[in-house]
């Protein structure tokens, strides 16, 4: 067992063989707890994710404050239903006999996230984790220092009973973990590091949930209001400057809807005061990297200051399928668009792309979205706009393929880290009939007759 890693598996071991995450109320005591820190620590996490990254107000009040607010109460509100346990009928030769099934917590769960919403993906895996009745260990992001420090203060805050336990550090801090022994492992972070968890977490059969990234396409029809269909995709793509993992990553178009389309969004774009208002890359390395994936070919609505991070919108209106850009996850603010020409030519298209976390269609008709969802087979779907449908709570995020593996948000999450655990009681009998025991002949005779 080694250093703070061990010690901090050590405590959250001993603190689920203690009980103190197994009733429902105290379940529902932890996340009021963490409820009230949250409100209580309000206005400093707003500051830490202003600090990081510099995320506007609005954004992380409603991405990262009230957005884990409202998973905590929904989960608080509707626990007990979720968990309640679920009866089934037994065979009748097993009878007198009762079935049901209970869902269990696994445990010690780790919790690792990234930095691009470095407070509520640290947070919601945690709210689930406990409602489901496991301990955690948590590793935050150590990108975003300032929300890395808040989280360690306010889980000291929420759970003095150390049922929540936080590492921080970097990529050692996170392999050092990997070498510990977890009962579950909920990962948020590239494809590449999901790769190297999954293979940690094999040797050890511990079950893993992968929130992964990669190029979330967003699939534009024909004859579509172009202004609304502009609006709603940057404002998707710009959000959090991109650094969003179900962002659109880059644009499909008819060819000979192309134009219209770059039209209209180099109009909203000098609408929009995207670059007064837009969150930082996380540092100066990743603009540089951005920089360089968009290449000289875009347009640039704003001027860059790469060494504080900050890189202006861009728009590249004629990006191929080849260029740096189309070949990696963008997130940054810079959106491609890249054409087909026919039904055929997007369906092919389709086919050749990984499957992303999430796949955005806009047409009038449904026949073209059924046709484009059936081809590319992703985490989510959204028609007609972008990113809303991971603003809903009510229904699951994560991914397929490539883009990872497990569900969480509200019930969802509750559910993938406990797992259904089948019961069967029979009862003792002074008369005890119907056991299978040798000689078989009369009872085989039996079964075969009415058992058919
Ligand atoms: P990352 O994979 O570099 O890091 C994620 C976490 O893993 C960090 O805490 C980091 O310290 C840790 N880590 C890094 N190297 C490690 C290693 N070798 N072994 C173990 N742990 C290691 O990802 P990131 O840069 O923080 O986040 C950006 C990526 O995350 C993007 O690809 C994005 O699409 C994805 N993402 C996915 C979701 C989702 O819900 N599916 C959400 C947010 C971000």
């Amino acid at each position: 067992m080694n250093g703070k890693a061990g010690q901090a598996v050590k405590m959250a071991r001993q603190c689920f063989l203690g009980g103190g995450t197994r009733s429902l109320p105290q379940r529902r005591r932890l996340l009021r707890q963490l409820e009230e820190v949250v409100i209580r620590r309000r206005d400093d996490l707003l500051a830490a994710l202003a600090e990081d990254l510099g995320k506007p107000g609005l954004e992380a009040y409603l991405s990262e404050y009230h957005f884990l607010l409202q998973e905590i109460r929904l989960v608080r509100r509707k626990l007990g239903r979720w968990l309640k346990r679920r009866r089934v009928v037994s065979p009748p030769y097993f009878w007198p006999c009762r079935s049901w099934i209970d869902r269990e917590p696994y445990g010690v769960v780790l919790v690792i996230a990234p930095w691009n919403y470095p407070v509520q993906l640290s947070l919601s895996p945690v709210v689930a984790a406990l409602a489901a009745g496991n301990t955690v260990v948590l590793k935050p992001s150590e990108l975003a220092p300032a929300a890395e420090r808040l989280i360690a203060e306010m889980v000291v805050e929420a759970f003095p009973g150390g049922e929540v336990a936080v590492v921080s550090g970097g990529v050692e801090d996170a392999q050092a973990l990997l070498d510990e022994k977890f009962d579950f492992i909920f990962f948020t972070g590239s494809t590449r590091v999901g790769r190297e968890v999954a293979r940690r977490a094999a040797e050890q059969l511990t079950p893993v949930l992968l929130e992964l990234g990669g190029k979330c396409p967003c699939v534009l029809d024909r004859g579509m209001d172009w202004r609304v269909v502009a609006r709603r995709v940057l404002a998707g793509k710009f959000f959090n400057a991109g650094q969003t993992c179900f962002a659109p990553d880059f644009v499909l178009v008819p060819s000979v809807e192309r134009e219209s389309f770059v039209e209209a969004c180099c109009q909203v774009m000098e609408e929009v005061p995207w670059a007064d208002e837009m969150a930082r890359m996380i540092s100066p390395k990743h603009a540089e990297r951005c920089l360089d994936l968009a290449g000289d070919k875009a347009l640039v609505f704003g001027k860059d200051e790469p060494t504080k991070g900050r890189i202006a919108p861009r728009l590249i209106p004629e990006a191929a399928w080849d260029d740096e850009v189309m070949m990696e996850e963008v997130f940054g603010p810079i959106l491609p668009v890249v054409s087909y020409e026919d039904g055929d030519d997007l369906h092919e298209r389709l086919g050749s792309l990984e499957n992303p976390l999430a796949l955005y269609c806009f047409s009038k008709n449904p026949a073209f979205v059924d046709r484009v969802s059936r081809r590319l087979a992703s985490g989510s779907v959204c028609v007609n706009d972008t990113m809303k449908q991971s603003a809903q709570l009510k229904l699951p995020l994560g991914g397929v393929g490539a883009s990872g593996f497990g569900r969480y948000r509200g019930r969802f999450g509750v559910e993938s880290l406990s797992y259904p655990r089948a019961i069967m009681r029979r009862y003792l009998t002074r008369k005890d009939f119907g056991e299978m025991l040798p000689p078989y002949c009369n009872i085989y005779r039996w079964v075969r007759k009415f058992l058919r």
